[in-house]
C-alpha cells in the first residue's frame, strides 16, 4: 500500500460567511453586477496557521499525519469593474 500523504482538506466560515455563501446574491458593492466565485487555496502543514475561532471542517485525519492540508478560501470577482472581494468582505460589509 503505498503512503503518499495526500493534502486534507479545511473550510473555514463563520457562521454569517457561510450564510452569504450559500444564500445571497452576489452583486458587486461597487457597480451592482453579478460576480463570479473563485476558491484558492494555501498548503500548510500546521494546524496554528489556520484561521481560527471558525466553524470549520477538516477532512478526516487530516493533521494527524502530519501531512499538509489544503486550507480553501473563497472570493468573488465582478467581471465588469473587476473588483475584487474575499467572502468575509462582502458577508460583513454594510448595507
Ligand atoms: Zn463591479
Amino acid at each position: 500500500m503505498s503512503r503518499d500523504r495526500k493534502p486534507g482538506i479545511y473550510y473555514s466560515f463563520t457562521y454569517k460567511e457561510m450564510f452569504y455563501f450559500l444564500f445571497r446574491k452576489k452583486h458587486c458593492p461597487k457597480c451592482q453586477s453579478v460576480m463570479e466565485k473563485h476558491k484558492n487555496y494555501t498548503i500548510t502543514t500546521k494546524s496554528s496557521d489556520l484561521p481560527t475561532g471558525h466553524y470549520g471542517g477538516y477532512s478526516e485525519s487530516a493533521f494527524s499525519t502530519g501531512g499538509p492540508v489544503k486550507a480553501y478560501k473563497y472570493f468573488f470577482t465582478c467581471n465588469n469593474c473587476k473588483s475584487e472581494y474575499t467572502l468575509k468582505e462582502l458577508a460583513y460589509r454594510k448595507g
